[in-house]
């Protein structure tokens, strides 16, 4: 994918604006980056198309190269591809919610359902398992482990059951125990078949689910669009789990997803821990697909921007010391959007060579910080201090985020750090400091 996309951008340089004829090479080498990258060729064509078009309507803008433009439509229509925003999972108006995992063998859905299972406990709920591979009694025991695992009740029964009753079972028994959330784990075949397709359908007319989620492997590559197809034709999803993204995979699986079925992924897989489950960020994924092709301008273009915009706002707010968690939170934002590009590229100005693994921790680390940020009240939001002052506000914290109270000192000597260096930085005179936090 790096030299095709590389080249495609280079072929640019020196034009003034994208034409119909300037861009055919380009889009050639990005139509052969895509299709390395393992995405469907139907899915392919369509994009080039798209992308064409919106390129040569666009208007010149000042300071800015076709070249440049030309990646910035590629990397929208890729956001756009797989549903812009991230989705949310969908829960019942009353009773609990049903989420079935259907896929196909060892792409991960038994470890997707305790994942999910624990994921869903975090923001409160209370779940119960039902194993509902009955071929193989191993996949019985595998649920029943990672369930006390994650300390999640599982419901099993023989494997002469038939997997439809011992949804009905299930059902029966996550309704007894008013639980929130149920998730039906099923088998999977190494290829689609007949019987597999109609016992999934007597399942899902049993279970009636509030969602029905494809469990993909990242790595399917050309096939996913097939795969996506005949699943949602044949059982009607309502989402997909893209799994093994830890993997070198270039993730060309995520874009097909949403083109054939209309459905997005909501959630990826990205390690065999339990934690290990995340919410589905099409932009994150967009810069792993264009992955590794030299974006810098691109890069540079969005950090001109960021810069624009929040620059004299920001500074306002600095030398006022009035740098709250609100702007912390946005700041924060634009650095991690930043990462995900710089996963592309490899760098991140200033900081050095960046690798996949600091990167994650990165996005894990302001997946912590956003959670500590969401149950501050708005005046602790905007007054910082607030909390520096109050170990009682600190521990509420910490209870309601699910983080240590240490997580929260941290988050909060982390803000003041930041307000002094950024003084510092614009060179304002007086110098803040850091409070130590009362205890
Ligand atoms: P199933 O046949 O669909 O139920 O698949 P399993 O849940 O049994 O998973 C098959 C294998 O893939 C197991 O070894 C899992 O540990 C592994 N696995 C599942 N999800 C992930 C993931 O996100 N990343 C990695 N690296 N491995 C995974
Ligand atoms: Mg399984």
């Amino acid at each position: 994918l790096t030299s095709g996309l590389e080249s495609a951008w280079n072929k640019l340089k020196g034009e003034e604006v994208l034409t119909k004829e300037n861009i055919v090479e380009p889009m050639r080498d990005i139509r052969r980056a895509l299709l390395e990258a393992d995405v469907s060729l139907p899915v392919v064509r369509r994009f080039v198309q798209d992308v064409s078009e919106q390129a040569v309507g666009v208007g010149v803008i000042r300071g800015v190269r076709p070249d440049q433009q030309l990646v910035k439509i590629v990397s929208e229509e890729l956001v756009k591809l797989m549903g812009g925003e991230v989705s949310e999972l969908t829960f019942a108006k009353s009773g609990p919610t049903v989420i079935l995992l259907a896929g196909l063998q060892g792409v991960g859905k038994t470890t997707v359902s305790a994942k999910l299972a624990l994921y869903l406990k975090k923001q409160g709920k209370s779940c119960m398992l039902i194993a509902g591979d009955v071929y193989r009694p191993a996949a019985i025991d595998q649920l029943v482990i990672l369930g006390k695992q994650v300390d999640v009740p599982v419901y099993a029964a023989g494997t002469d059951v038939k997997p439809a009753e011992i949804a009905r079972q299930g059902l029966q028994e996550a309704k007894k125990k008013n639980v929130d959330v149920v998730i039906m784990d099923t088998a999977g075949r190494l290829q689609i078949d007949k019987t597999m397709m109609e016992e999934l359908k007597d399942v899902k007319r049993t279970l009636n689910p509030t969602e029905v989620l494809l469990v993909v492997d990242a790595m399917t590559g050309q096939e996913a669009a097939a795969l996506v197809t005949t699943f949602n034709v044949e059982i009607g999803i309502t989402g997909a789990i893209l799994t093994k993204l830890d993997g070198d995979s270039r993730g060309g699986a995520a874009l097909s997803v949403k083109e054939v079925s209309g459905k997005p992924i909501k959630l990826v897989g990205r390690g065999e821990r339990m934690e290990d489950l995340e919410p589905f960020y099409p932009d994150r994924m967009a810069g792993r697909i264009l992955g590794m092709g030299d974006v810098l301008s691109f890069v540079e273009k969005a950090q001109e921007v960021m810069r624009q915009e929040d620059a004299e706002d920001l500074q306002k707010k600095i030398m006022s010391a009035k740098f709250d968690f609100n702007d912390f939170l946005k700041q924060t934002r634009a650095v991690a959007r930043m990462g995900s590009m710089s996963r592309v590229l490899g760098m991140i100005p200033g900081m050095g060579k960046v690798t996949p693994a600091q990167i994650r921790e990165a996005e894990k680390s302001l997946l912590i910080m956003e959670a500590m940020i969401e149950v501050m009240t708005p005046e602790e939001r905007e007054k910082p201090e607030l909390l520096a002052e109050s170990p009682a506000r600190r521990k509420r914290i910490a209870q309601e985020s699910g983080k240590t109270e240490q997580q929260v000192s941290q988050l909060v000597a982390q803000l003041f750090q930041m307000r002094v260096r950024m003084k510092n930085l614009m060179g304002v005179m007086e110098g803040g400091s850091v409070p130590a936090l009362s205890n």
